[in-house]
């Protein structure tokens, strides 16, 4: 071949090659997370869908919503569709117990600011034992990638809690909880509507968590029923989200989905489902219980996982008696979806789970 030719044909071929080596550097370039908690969400409801026996009790179930319940939320993908269509779609829905699956917290509290500290910075702090609005010591994988070259000023955190600014030390992480609203409590409605506006208009952001908190505060009210609504409201809104970084080729292919809960709740039959935590929380502070259980709220350190999108590798059925997935592995899960070494970023938190390793 003549140069002449040759040059023709390399003119040719550029066009076609440059979005082909664009899609096989994506794992590694301009990455994107998207990260939803449900707070005290049982792995039961997730997987099972709503339960006869609190169905059938008219303290926790309102008459008005029985035939809804039973109809349209007797199955966990009735609860929760957009959830259990990730499988087939090559994601992740992980922690159903009923087929040998396990996932479960190592904090020894089994409430909220030991979850989420522990979700966010890759390991349990036993120091952490109430859910006081105190500055979280713990460097969290948010501040961690608010200082690295990429990510800085690209990650936001959503959420109705007014405890979520000191759990991500926004002061020091330079985090921004609520963007245009902060230290505003929204409702939940609303800051699903501030994340959706973010990942809309913020085309450089990278990193968005989203926490939303319906579900634990129904089930506090012992509210069967609003608890129920609540999960099947999320799931439509993480759906949306979902589509909405699919729509966006800033988003598009490289974003990876994550769903988590922060804790369980009580698995014993009665009103246990209402409560969780541990022994060691209860003997700490029985005046935050409306139910009494000196033992600890039993199966509320059980929790569950979803994910999907470039990060994740589905491969495991994994084995039904493996060893117990945490929620220590969370974080190092996110940084390796974004590429990052999670090594580097603390040697000690929890690997990432099963289904992002060899990344
Ligand atoms: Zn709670």
């Amino acid at each position: 071949m003549n140069r002449l030719l040759m040059a023709l044909a390399l003119l040719l071929l550029a066009p076609a090659m440059a979005p082909a080596m664009a899609r096989a550097e994506a794992p590694t370039a301009d990455q994107r997370l998207i990260l939803v908690t449900m707070d005290g969400t049982r792995w039961q409801e997730v997987f099972r869908g709503a339960d006869k026996a609190l169905v059938a009790e008219p303290k926790f179930t309102h008459p008005d919503w029985k035939e809804t319940v039973e109809k349209a939320w007797d199955t966990g993908p009735g609860v929760m569709p957009f959830l259990h269509s990730l499988p087939a779609q090559g994601g992740v829905l992980h922690g159903n117990r009923d087929t040998g699956q396990c996932m479960r917290v190592t904090n020894p509290m089994w409430f909220s600011y030991p979850g989420y500290n522990e979700l966010l910075t890759g390991r349990p702090d036993p120091a952490i034992t109430t859910n006081d609005k105190t500055w979280n010591r713990n460097t969290t994988f948010l501040e961690w990638l608010n200082r690295r070259p990429g990510f800085a000023g690209k990650v936001r955190m959503y959420g109705t809690w007014d405890v979520f600014p000191y759990i991500i030390n926004d002061k020091r992480s330079g985090v921004p909880v609520n963007g245009e609203a902060p230290g505003a409590l929204p409702t939940e409605t609303r800051t699903m509507r501030m994340a959706q506006d973010a990942l809309r208009s913020a085309a450089d952001m990278r990193v968005l968590y989203v926490a939303l908190g319906d579900t634990d505060e129904f089930a506090h009210e012992g509210d069967y029923a609003q608890y129920l609504a609540s999960m099947n409201r999320d799931d439509d809104f993480i759906a949306e989200l979902w589509r909405m970084a699919q729509a966006d080729p800033a988003w598009r292919g490289r974003t990876t989905l994550m769903v988590t809960t922060d804790h369980g709740r009580g698995a014993r039959p009665g009103a246990y489902w209402t409560e969780h935590g541990s022994a060691a929380a209860w003997k700490l502070a029985p005046q935050d219980y409306t139910i009494a259980d000196p033992e600890g709220f039993t199966g509320s350190d059980a929790i569950w996982f979803a994910a999907i999108g470039p990060g994740v590798h589905p491969a495991p059925q994994l084995p039904l008696k493996t060893a117990c997935l945490t929620q220590s592995q969370i974080a190092a899960s996110a940084l390796a979806a974004l590429g990052e070494d999670w090594r580097a970023f603390d040697a000690g938190a929890g690997a990432p789970l099963p289904f992002f390793a060899g990344r």
